[in-house]
């Protein structure tokens, strides 16, 4: 079976979002490389402006200390007339002694190149005999020179013509300086173009540079290592934070959808999903079915027991729900002792039904708990989708509704929804409300019915009979709600409310203490299955001050049945209070004659359908006779419920101490009309109860018999 499983929240991590550390040594490394090429830029070329400043300056001292004297030597040639050619300059003999007087000039300095220019521009000597001649009006270091100024340049040479010979791959400055004959005011006669070799200086440089970028890198790289590992530390603690955080709320988030002691999801999880589900099941053609399952007997496990016990069995019950269920069916725990089954795919409604089937009777072993064997089935409603609702919301109700009427219909069963189900969980709703508000605004009232000893018609008891006087249909008897109570677990309280009320009541009729009559009480199942019901009991009956031996409680045959052991314990301990028990509908039950035995108590009430058997035929009769048969035997006394016909109240007169109840005698009467009935006034009620008055008053037929309470439970 698949489990939803929370929506899981992705970590920042697996988003691959902010990652600090990457984003550190991306950009840490693109600055570590900036920074030391910035460095690496600024130191070369500030070493080169400095070694061009240098040989500029060392230049111009060289040729102020040799260019006016050269060119006063040769002025004829180097100044000349314009309009020369190159043909004109190179066979021209005073250039070969130009050369000579210059190479021996420049012997020993690091000059590697020296050229003349005329004040045209033109090339009129150079060391480079290919060069004289050269038109050099056009270039900007002979211009400017021309003008005044000293222009230096950087130039590196793979191969260069030099004084001695051809030089290969130099660095080299050349200078343009100009020529000025007698002092520094002088005109500029011409310019000098000095080449000197900066090669070893270059080199110099380059490697102070090298040395320069692999000390910044090996700076830069130990911080960026230092802050690397900072910044790694810090981002795993980011990210075991974030990690942990997540977690956390991934946790959460599966905690407020799934039930803790289970596992399993839980009401909110199923509302979250299930529209989505039947959304999709809708969209693939599939029909789903959803399944109700209310487990039968769990609370009084949960009170007679304890928590403990309920968990476990819970626990318990759930993995054997799991066992029968499919890969893809999925069972959410919506409440206490309620789940629901989304059976995702199901062909119809048999196989829904053969599912329940299997899940009732993977829950009919009794669960072994601390060395007791416990019981526990359950009730499923089933509704498919879509046939019986589209929505989400439509199809909890219809499974509710069914879940109901499987309740109804004895437990340990299953219902599938049918149209007509719905309008009476509606009308059950409507009932419950009803009574929630009777309980707050005190609309319950209580009537009494006379029991009267059979054989001297004296009034020996009156039963409480819980009526609702409701504010619409006026009094409502208790078939239109019991079940309503029963259900919604308000019969606790209605049901200590009726015992205060009518021991109080029955305190009030000591007319004639001596045989004041006792009052008895119809005990609710839930009632009756609380731990604390002797106690209860013990109470009321001290609050009220009610001789415990006027006290009888009805108890139901089912209710005896349901834990014989346990009921067997409390009625002897509400009897050894003084408290007086009976069984009420005695034969509409189980019927089982054998737990009368071991069940000591003080009555049985013959149910009225048994009654009636007085009437009837001779199978009827025997029926009757049998059961007053046995209580003779076992010393139980009889009660004859629903005694409406004289040949009825005779047939019980001759049994020894039996008491008889019924509309021949009187109907539930309100608390007011009870001293008029113990005096004997009563209009047309006492001519039937009192003793001698022959076969009693005649049967009122049934229309007569109908009370306010009938005609109100036959309207509803
Ligand atoms: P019950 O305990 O068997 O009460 C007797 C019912 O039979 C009463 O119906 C009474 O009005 C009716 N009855 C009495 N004599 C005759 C007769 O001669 N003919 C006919 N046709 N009916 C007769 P009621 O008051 O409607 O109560 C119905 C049931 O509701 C009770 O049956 C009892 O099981 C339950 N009930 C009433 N009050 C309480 C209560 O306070 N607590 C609990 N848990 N159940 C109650
Ligand atoms: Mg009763
Ligand atoms: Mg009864």
């Amino acid at each position: 079976m698949s489990h939803p499983s929370a929506p899981q929240r992705p970590s920042r991590t697996r988003r691959g979002g902010f990652r600090l550390g990457r984003i550190y040594s991306v950009a840490s490394l693109v600055g570590l490389v900036l920074v030391t090429a910035c460095v690496v830029y600024l130191y070369r070329s500030h070493a080169l402006r400095q070694l061009l400043e240098h040989e500029e300056r060392s230049n111009t001292v060289l040729t102020a200390a040799f260019g006016p004297a050269v060119w006063a030597e040769f002025r004829a040639f180097l100044g000349g007339p314009a309009g020369r050619t190159p043909q004109d300059l190179v066979g021209d003999p005073r250039l070969a002694a130009l050369h000579d007087a210059l190479a021996a000039r420049m012997r020993g300095l690091p000059v590697v190149k020296v050229k003349f220019f005329d004040r045209d521009g033109l090339t009129v000597y150079s060391s480079d005999p290919r060069q004289v001649g050269e038109d050099k009006r056009g270039n900007d270091g002979v211009r400017r020179a021309l003008s005044g100024e000293v222009v230096s340049q950087l130039t590196h040479r793979d191969r260069f013509d030099a004084f001695e010979g051809e030089i290969s791959d130099r660095t080299l400055i050349s200078s343009y300086v100009p020529v000025r004959i007698g002092g520094p005011d002088a005109p500029i006669e011409g310019v000098v173009e000095v080449y000197s070799d900066v090669t070893a200086m270059d080199a110099q440089s380059a490697a102070a540079q090298m040395k320069i970028a692999v000390t910044a890198m090996l700076l830069l790289g130990m911080l960026y290592l230092f802050l690397y590992l900072v910044v790694h530390k810090s981002e795993r603690i980011i990210l075991a934070q974030e990690r942990e955080r997540d977690e956390r709320e991934a946790q959460s988030i599966h905690q407020a959808l799934h039930d803790a002691l289970t596992g399993l999801p839980n009401r909110a999880c199923l509302s979250q999903q299930l529209g989505a589900e039947l959304a999709q099941a809708a969209h693939d053609g599939r029909r789903s079915a959803l399944m109700f399952v209310d487990l039968d007997r769990f609370k009084t496990v949960n009170d007679s027991l304890g928590h403990h016990a309920g968990d476990a069995l819970l626990k318990a019950v759930c993995a054997r729900i799991r066992a029968v269920l499919g890969q893809r069916d999925r069972l959410y725990r919506v409440g206490g002792d309620e789940f629901t089954v989304l059976l995702p795919d199901v062909a119809d409604e048999a196989a829904a039904a053969a599912m329940a089937r299997a899940i009732l009777g993977a829950l009919e072993p009794a669960v072994p708990l601390d060395g007791v064997a416990l019981n526990v089935g359950a009730s499923i409603g089933i509704a498919l989708h879509p046939d019986d609702g589209r929505s989400a919301e439509q199809l909890l109700r219809c499974a509710d509704a069914a879940m109901y009427v499987a309740k109804a219909a004895g437990r340990g069963t299953f219902a599938a929804y049918r149209a007509e189900m719905g309008e009476r969980a509606e009308r059950r709703l409507r009932v419950e409300l009803a009574m929630r508000k009777a309980l707050r605004c005190g609309e319950f009232v209580l009537h009494y019915q006379p029991r009267l000893d059979a054989h001297t018609r004296e009034t020996v008891a009156f039963e409480a009979l819980l009526r609702w006087n409701s504010p619409d249909d006026g009094i409502v008897a208790p078939g239109a709600f019991i079940d309503v109570l029963e259900e919604s677990g308000l019969i606790g309280e209605v049901g200590e409310w009726v015992m205060r009320s009518a021991c109080a009541q029955a305190n009030t009729w000591t007319a004639n203490a001596a045989c004041a009559p006792c009052v008895s009480v119809n005990v609710g199942t839930q009632q009756f299955q609380s731990p604390g019901f002797v106690d209860l009991v013990v109470e009321i009956l001290r609050d009220s001050g009610l001789p415990a031996d006027r006290l009888e409680l009805e108890l139901t045959e089912s209710q005896l049945m349901q834990d014989p052991a346990r009921a067997q314990a409390v009625v002897g301990a509400l009897r050894a209070l003084g408290v007086r028990v009976s069984i009420d509908d005695f034969g509409t039950g189980y019927s089982s004659l054998s737990y009368l035995s071991f069940l000591a108590v003080d009555f049985i009430k013959v149910d009225r359908s048994i009654v009636a058997g007085v009437d009837g035929n001779a199978r009827e009769r025997a029926v009757l006779q049998a059961i007053v048969d046995v209580a003779a035997a076992l010393d139980i006394r009889i009660v004859a419920e629903g005694v409406e016909t004289a040949s009825q109240a005779r047939f019980f007169e001759r049994l020894p101490g039996a008491e008889m109840q019924g509309f021949l005698f009187s109907k539930p009467l309100p608390p007011e009309a009870i001293g008029d009935w113990l005096r004997g006034t009563a209009d047309g009620m006492t001519a039937a109860g009192r003793p001698g008055s022959g076969t009693g008053r005649p049967a009122p037929d049934a229309a007569q018999c109908a009370s306010a309470t009938d005609r109100v439970l036959t309207a509803s």
